[in-house]
């Protein structure tokens, strides 16, 4: 098992689950996974060399991800006298639908076991969760036909909210202003496919640790900003859940008590002033009679030389840099994700955010900060990758896999 080299072992009675063989197997069995999709095409003797297992076991576990689906065998390999080892790498029919969540719209995708978006569609959305998600469904029927010969594991929806990890039910979303629904179990009901749900933050940390590789990094946080601003902590290589599964709403942390009314009946949170909403704001603030605009056209119009679109964003960015130091100061993560379509405009937003946090570091190097992949695609290939996860039948969530070849 997972030695962790930075805190105690600490065996909780309540929690008690003693190893099995079975457990061993699993857990091998997600090491030569992410070690195939890491080094894809790769041969058996390779993954023997790079997981220290056993020639016979490596054959078995590869058998088996076949008989599964998750890899496929390809093309010949050369080796210099003359053997040809036939190729393994993840078989990209195998398919997630993925779906990301906004109050007023939501991007339909299928993404492939590599990250890869195969097609995409939005949906409109109402203010009433069922009506939206026979919306949504409608749009995965549609999509589905036009990709007959893919097999679909499931789908990954990743929501501007926290879901229950008991109940799988949204129980807080704020600038949805859904009230508590059961999307999941709709879904699966019209769908006949199984689901995952998870807040956007986590989805997009998740993402990063799937598909783009963080190992080694084993303290990092992901802020998404968007109509509001979401967080997700990888602390000591796990992502940290906390009670309800409520834990990283910074976004709702009071940062002036006199500031404007935030989704979640409080005033002043981070959020009221790092969102996109509040660039919005700061824009129609220097400018009362300028259009009411989407995000989007705000960073247009930064770009085409407009000073109070230019200067909107620069003050959204110096709030989001401001409250970066309440996190650093609470978790101290090596690496800051920032997640949203302003990592578009990342040459506006990273000096700034860059400069507020240099200028409160503590002790030591400040964290790295840096974008993910753009916008919305980073949200997509999160909620593909809650389906590829949870189907992979991991012993241990998200975190395992930035680990799992450490501890070959
Ligand atoms: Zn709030």
């Amino acid at each position: 098992m997972r030695h962790d080299k930075h805190g105690i072992r600490r065996i909780d009675l309540a929690e008690m689950q003693l190893a099995s063989s079975e457990t061993a197997r699993v857990i091998n069995r997600d090491i030569v996974l992410e070690l195939i999709r890491a080094s894809q095409p790769i041969s058996r003797a390779d993954l023997a060399r790079r997981s220290g297992l056993g020639r016979s076991t490596i054959s078995q576990i590869v058998e088996q991800l076949i008989g599964e689906n998750w890899v496929r065998e390809g093309a010949m390999g050369s080796l210099p006298r003359g053997r040809r080892p036939t190729m393994v790498g993840l078989n990209e029919d195998l398919v997630a639908i993925a779906v990301d969540i906004h109050p007023k719209q939501a991007s339909v995708a299928l993404v492939d076991l590599n990250g890869r978006l195969l097609s995409r569609s939005l949906a409109p959305l109402t203010s009433d969760p069922a009506d939206s998600m026979r919306l949504i469904t409608d749009c995965m029927h549609r999509m589905h036909r036009t990709a007959p010969r893919k097999s679909i594991k499931g789908i990954g929806i990743s929501l501007p909210g926290r879901v229950n990890p008991a109940t799988q039910r949204l129980i807080f979303a704020p600038n949805l202003k859904w009230p508590e629904f059961d999307i999941k179990k709709m879904v699966e009901t019209r769908m006949g496919l199984p689901v995952v749900i998870e807040n956007d933050a986590t989805a997009c940390l998740l993402a990063e640790l799937t598909f783009s590789r963080m190992d080694g990094i084993r303290d990092a946080v992901l802020v998404a900003v968007a109509e509001g601003v979401g967080t997700c902590v990888l602390a000591n290589g796990q992502l940290v859940v906390g009670h309800n599964g409520m834990a990283g709403e910074f976004g709702h942390i009071t940062v002036d008590p006199n500031g404007p009314r935030c989704g979640c009946g409080k005033n002043g949170c981070w959020e009221v002033f790092g969102s996109c909403r509040a660039a919005l704001r700061y824009y129609r603030e220097l400018r009362p009679k300028g259009p009411v605009m989407a995000f989007q056209e705000l960073l247009n119009l930064a770009e085409e030389g407009d000073p109070a679109a230019a200067q909107a964003l620069a003050t959204q960015a110096m709030w989001i840099g401001r409250g970066l130091r309440m996190l650093i100061a609470s978790v101290s993560p090596s690496t800051i994700l920032i997640a949203g379509d302003l990592t578009s405009a990342w040459h506006r937003f990273g000096p700034v955010i860059e400069k507020e946090v240099r200028d409160v570091t503590l002790a030591g190097d400040p964290p790295l900060i840096r974008p993910t992949h753009e916008g919305e695609i980073a949200r997509l290939r999160g909620a593909a990758a809650l389906v590829f996860q949870r189907g992979a039948n991991r012993t241990t969530s998200a975190p395992a896999i930035a680990n799992a070849t450490k501890s070959a």
